[in-house]
């Protein structure tokens, strides 16, 4: 087996032991493959091993590589995670499949209206910004109703739900705290009428805590292609 079939694998067993825990469907979770930072032949590889959903945080990057990457295109799910600046909205609309880091009514609108007529509307989760939250980005809790609502009536969009970045913590109690917030958030938001089916929170570190507050989707880098070398 690959390296990167065994590491795989190894989140995918932490996955459906934290799912046993929390008397879930393993298969109600899915594993988003972070690949910021690392090759086009690192997503192969992964891709071979069986992997077909891929993460990116820094569009100019994550363009050359779904370039580079265009022959397996059918079976790649891209979804773009990073900070997303309004000059930079087209080049993601265009290629994207998903886009978890909406922060803002703005950027929705401008990837509803970029959107090309051919493709599919783009899924999109949008980003909140929980009590301790690593990046400053996202909507506050009580924002989040009035600017879900004005996402979903755009023509281009699918919104999927919600993403939250927690500040990183050492116990499982303490880092299930932010993830049951997004959760009770998202409870709130579906009782209200909106139809979400997608939490984005888990992380390497505490994917585990994400899974036992109701994660659908884990967005996982390290564990799975190793320490990021930001210095190339
Ligand atoms: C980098 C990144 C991840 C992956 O983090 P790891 O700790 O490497 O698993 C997940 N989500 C977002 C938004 C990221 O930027």
């Amino acid at each position: 087996m690959t390296d990167f079939a065994q590491h795989l694998q190894a989140v995918h067993e932490r996955m459906a032991a934290a799912a046993r825990n929390a008397g879930r469907d393993p298969h109600s979770v899915a594993l988003l493959a972070v690949s910021k930072t690392f090759p086009a032949e690192d997503v192969r590889a992964a891709h071979a091993a069986g992997q077909r959903a891929f993460g990116e945080n820094y569009v100019q990057e994550s363009v050359d590589k779904i370039e580079a990457l265009d022959d397996l295109r059918a079976s790649l799910e891209w979804h773009f995670i990073g900070p997303l600046q309004s000059n930079k909205t087209r080049l993601v609309a265009e290629r994207f499949d998903w886009v978890h880091s909406v922060d803002r009514l703005k950027i929705a609108e401008r990837l509803s209206a970029q959107r090309p007529a051919g493709m599919a509307p783009l899924n999109v989760c949008l980003q909140v910004n929980v009590s301790g939250e690593a990046s400053k980005s996202g909507v506050t809790t009580q924002e989040a109703p009035e600017v879900a609502r004005a996402i979903a009536a755009l023509p281009r969009l699918r919104l999927r739900g919600l993403m939250s970045i927690p500040e990183p913590q050492d116990t499982l109690e303490a880092q299930r705290a932010p993830h049951r917030e997004l959760r009770a958030l998202f409870d709130a938001l579906n009782a209200q009428g909106f139809a979400l089916d997608t939490l984005s929170m888990g992380m390497s570190a505490d994917l585990e805590a994400a899974v036992l507050e109701g994660a659908t989707i884990v967005r996982v880098g390290t564990a799975i292609f190793g320490a990021r070398d930001y210095a190339h």
